[in-house]
């Protein structure tokens, strides 16, 4: 009789065994409800903060509900933890850029990088014309219009369908799941974006435009309206923790010896003039786009996203970065912390 009752309480064990294992072993927390926890907190601490105006120099981003919020995080193992507007559709923006110079990376290679686009931050806005005419390098580097338009006329491709197809094809191979762009972001960015057709011709001027212009610019306007929801942006962002590996479907999207080099130019530069402030706070790789998105990457642990669409002077969401600090704080994710989750502390 207690042999049978033992064999059943055994049995009964099982799936709770089995769930500690999974929540346990998350790899950007000490602990699942801790990680819950601090989301938690982070979402309500910012809810009401009404700071900032969302971005209305693209028309159509200014038609968005700017009281939209949401947070996702992603680890390398596939566990997802979210709260508020994650299934909100957003333009990529400027975090396309991050994904762009990946593919241009597997195609050039790391040194044609250094040498053709640079990876000096310009300390000016992401739309500067004076860093052109300041920086010898002229574009400055992958993550502002103008090094990101450059890399766009780098992309190798048969011709204009076939890039932007390639392009959509690894932007969802990176997010797990089919991507498309939002045409009427497309539409209303392509109607006047005069300023970077305008860089793209000084560029061209000045020798390091590689492809056409004006072809360069729609390319690189296509891929700022890619379409994503929070839950998805965080699941690119926990392919670059994974070494480039989708943790969800477990395919290799992106090429694992260039992951490096890209967290690195991400934190140098993603969060625009006001990167070396955020690299200070949160000490984690981080892209920003003016759709409102912003993803912040924990090597080899996964990737916060957050969204809303009010943006502070520099172009960057004031309540994704600071819900995205409050986490990187909290739970001690900093990558330049020695005591960081997933570093024994010595005695
Ligand atoms: N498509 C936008 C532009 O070119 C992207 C800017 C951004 O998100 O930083 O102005």
């Amino acid at each position: 009789m207690l042999k049978r009752y033992l064999v059943i309480v055994i049995f009964a064990c099982i799936p709770a065994i089995f769930l500690y294992g999974q929540v346990a072993k998350s790899p950007v927390a000490p602990d699942y409800t801790r990680l819950k926890q601090i989301l938690d907190e982070a979402y309500h601490e910012f809810l009401t903060d009404s700071t900032g105006t969302p971005a209305d120099y693209i028309p159509e981003l200014a038609t968005v509900n700017p009281d939209l919020f949401g947070i996702c995080i992603v680890t390398v193992d596939g566990q997802i933890f979210c709260v508020g507007d994650v299934e909100h559709t957003y333009s990529i923006q400027s975090i396309s850029k991050v994904f762009t110079l990946a593919m241009v990376m597997e195609q050039i290679g790391k040194e044609a990088i250094l040498e053709k686009l640079g990876t000096e931050p310009t300390g000016l806005p992401f739309n500067s014309v004076t860093a052109i005419e300041q920086q010898s390098t002229r574009v400055g580097n992958p993550l502002v219009n103008a090094g990101a338009i450059a890399t766009a006329s780098l992309l190798d491709g048969k011709n204009e369908a076939a890039k932007w197809k390639t392009i959509l094809a690894y932007y969802s191979a990176c997010a797990g799941e089919p991507l498309t762009m939002m045409d009427d972001v497309y539409a209303s960015e392509a109607a006047t974006n005069g300023r970077n057709h305008a860089i793209a011709r000084l560029l061209d001027a000045y020798g390091v435009m590689y492809d056409d212009p004006e072809k360069a610019v729609d390319l690189y306007t296509r891929q700022c309206s890619v379409g994503m929801t929070t839950k998805q942006l965080a699941a690119m962002g926990a392919t670059l923790a994974a070494g480039g590996v989708n943790p969800f479907t477990g395919e290799r999207a992106m090429q694992a010896t260039n992951v490096p080099q890209i967290l690195s130019i991400m934190l140098s530069c993603g969060m625009y003039d006001y990167s070396g402030t955020w690299s200070y706070l949160t000490g984690l790789p981080a892209k920003s786009g003016v759709g409102g998105g912003i993803v912040a990457v924990v090597p080899g642990k996964g990737a916060i996203a957050a969204f809303s669409p009010r943006l502070d002077a520099a172009g960057n969401s004031v309540r994704a970065q600071k819900a995205i600090a409050y986490i990187s704080q909290h739970l001690n994710i900093n990558i330049f912390d020695p005591q960081s989750v997933g570093v024994k502390q010595s005695n």
